[in-house]
């Protein structure tokens, strides 16, 4: 799938489970959805694809390298990382900075995040041509439940509005919370 369409779906998923188990505000949640989409997927698509020619032209084939579903849970982890442990040395002054605020409600929403991002990637990318990659008898085999290719306008067109729809009714669900 495209990386546009990961970073609207992969938002969207976040955003909606991060309003369910609620703590943080919905414009925190906004934040950390469209960041750690944009880095988690960025990451996952850049380290783990490489490009080859074929008749349609240069295409991206993925690697089995971040495109399994436990290792994607990896990346998204390193993605998330570099964060947590900037809360706990701000949290334990190891760097000091004068304001007064709670980083710590953050970490819990970036550690869901980083856990959401990378199978919300492989679950696109199953629908796409050739899919994702999984371990049979020590060996990588490939599986998609269906093979459009990637750049397929429907197929992107049809995640982008369901990840708009997960956004939209993680707003409301925010909504209602507060009211
Ligand atoms: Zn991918």
């Amino acid at each position: 799938m495209k990386l546009n369409t990961h970073y609207i779906f992969s938002a969207g998923l976040i955003s909606l489970i991060l309003t369910l188990v609620g703590k943080i505000s919905f414009s925190d949640i906004l934040l950390i959805s469209l960041f750690v989409s944009f880095l988690g997927n960025t990451l996952i698509d850049r380290v783990g694809h490489e490009w080859v020619m074929t008749k349609y032209g240069e295409i991206p084939r993925r690697t089995p390298l971040t495109h399994t579903v436990p290792r994607s849970i990896a990346w998204g982890f390193v993605t998330v990382l570099p964060f947590i442990i900037l809360i706990f040395l701000l949290h334990y002054n190891y760097i000091r900075i004068s304001v007064d605020f709670n980083y710590t409600k953050y970490v819990f929403p970036l550690i869901i995040s980083g856990i959401i991002v990378g199978p919300s990637h492989m679950f696109l990318d199953v629908f796409t041509e050739n899919g994702i990659y999984v371990k049979k008898d020590g060996k990588w085999k490939r599986f998609a439940l269906a093979h459009f290719r990637y750049d397929d306008p429907l197929v992107n067109g049809s995640a982008v509005v369901v990840g708009l729809l997960m956004l939209f009714l993680a707003l409301k669900l925010a909504h209602l919370a507060i009211f």
